[in-house]
């Protein structure tokens, strides 16, 4: 890309004759206060930082706005135009679209030297015109570290080039394509073994990929997973499970719109010791997946969009209830958050496993099944379990809770917010506190709430609960211009 440096070196001697004589009056001590607040300006701060301060900075914005976040930096000051001239690794990130220009896709790579590379090629692109300059990209496969491209770009490099660098990968199927077979050429097959490299991806996202395109970029080394809409053939329950004992070191695993609706009793738990974040979104049947997960370090559990579309469907009861266990509670959950994901039948069974997580900080329930459930039955009533405690539940519900966000449609301020937030560091309605056991005693501070307030209290219930919490929030889109952003 041109980059108007010429212009730019002459807007800084501008700058820089402004900023000697300034200088000059502030070592003469100059009263004038004018040019000390221009002194101050960040500019004489920011020109001051080190290189590689800089280029970091620039890094981050040319990864938010493509490489024409450069230029205009250029013309800042010398020091920015400097970076932006002699850092590699800041032309080494490559954004392809259809609207790209060849010729100067071409400068930007001859301009990134031999540095890494941070690969995007949106999927959309059909110009041919761009594809000397894909093919140049994957001449250099041994630079790569972040790619995010269509399978059809990645099958143009050496693989082997490819395993040499590569700690990122986000792989799309092409929209058309037999991709499938490209991966014998890609990978090698089991007669020719040598020719299947071995990666080591820190991070992979796979979209609607074949497990063949899945596998050989898993090892113990990638910490972060995730996987949307697996191919039609393997939406098997064990091919999944194949997947994740590939990767028993991650950290961090999302599993997307992955349907299983052939049950499996025969595979065993899948143990992911450094589990971490686990989040599941549109996934029909999540209990067939989470019985299988052993996840003791599991800190953040998110399902979303799960919720099941008749009464003959299975909820997430047989999670609750496995997850209640010894051998599957993770001790350490300390957000928990259900959209859209829970069914009437479970939420016995999910209050009750409430009562097993000690640590639980954040607790989100957007669902109307919830509110119904507690008109319908006291054994399905979140607001009263939250609120009061229990011989069954051994004392509290989520002792640890600070943070309280629930919409679940049937909701009343009176009768189910204010005795949870009245309870939990309000007004404790509770007798003598020496007559308790520890399990009883009253839990900790409810420090946030956030709920629709106004279609479900009066404007009294509202000032009340407002007055009982550190932060209270309506959820409601009527009121939502006056929230309380200083409290925020
Ligand atoms: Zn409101």
């Amino acid at each position: 890309m041109d980059v108007a440096f010429p212009f730019s070196c002459r807007l800084y001697r501008k700058n820089a004759e402004a900023s000697s004589t300034l200088g000059a009056g502030a070592i003469r001590g100059s009263g004038d206060f004018s040019q000390k607040k221009q002194l101050l300006h960040p500019l004489f701060m920011l020109d001051q930082l080190p290189p590689e301060i800089l280029a970091r900075v620039f890094e981050i914005g040319i990864l938010a706005w493509g490489i024409s976040y450069l230029p205009p930096i250029c013309i800042v000051c010398s020091a920015f135009n400097d970076v932006a001239v002699t850092e590699p690794r800041l032309w080494g990130i490559v954004t392809l679209t259809k609207d790209s220009i060849p010729s100067l896709m071409e400068t930007q790579i001859t301009k990134a030297k031999a540095a890494p590379l941070t690969v995007y090629v949106d999927r959309r692109v059909r110009n041919f015109k761009l594809y000397p300059v894909i093919q140049r990209l994957a001449s250099l496969a041994e630079n790569w570290v972040h790619a995010d491209v269509p399978l059809s770009t990645l099958a143009l490099c050496s693989s082997s080039d490819l395993a040499k660098s590569l700690l990122d990968l986000d792989l799309g199927r092409p929209v058309s394509g037999d991709y499938v077979s490209l991966a014998n050429t890609f990978f090698g097959t089991l007669d020719s073994p040598i020719q299947t490299p071995r990666f080591k991806l820190r991070t992979f996202r796979a979209k609607e990929l074949a497990k063949r395109w899945i596998i050989p970029f898993l090892s113990p080394q990638l910490v972060q997973l995730e996987l949307c809409r697996l191919e039609e053939q393997d939406q098997a329950l064990p091919n999944l499970f194949e997947i994740l004992r590939l990767v028993p070191n991650i950290f961090s695993l999302k599993l997307e719109q992955i349907h299983y609706r052939v049950m499996d009793i025969t595979t065993p738990p899948v143990h992911l010791p450094n589990l971490l974040n686990l989040d599941l979104v549109k996934v029909l049947f999540p209990s067939r997946i989470l019985t299988k997960i052993q996840a003791p370090s599991l800190t953040t559990l998110s399902i979303s969009g799960s919720q099941p579309s008749n009464d003959d469907e299975e909820g997430l009861s047989a999670f609750f209830v496995e997850w209640f266990q010894e051998r599957f509670l993770p001790t350490h959950l300390h957000t928990l958050e259900l959209i859209d994901a829970v069914d009437k039948p479970s939420i016995p069974y999910l209050i009750r496993w409430l009562s097993r997580l000690k640590r639980l900080v954040r607790l989100t329930v957007r669902d109307d099944e919830v509110g119904e459930a507690a008109l319908a039955s006291d054994k399905s009533n979140l607001f009263t379990a939250l609120a009061t405690p229990s011989e069954e539940y051994d004392g509290w519900l989520l002792p640890s809770l600070m943070e309280l966000r629930l919409d679940t449609g049937e909701m009343s301020v009176e009768r189910d917010l204010t005795p949870i937030a009245r309870a939990r560091g309000g007004i404790a309605c509770l007798p003598q506190l020496d007559t308790l056991s520890e399990a009883f005693r009253p839990p900790g501070r409810l420090r946030f709430l956030e709920a629709p307030l106004c279609p479900n209290g009066f404007e009294p219930e509202i000032e009340e609960i407002k007055g009982l919490s550190d932060v209270v929030i309506c959820g409601c889109l009527g009121c939502s211009m006056n929230l309380n952003w200083d409290a925020l």
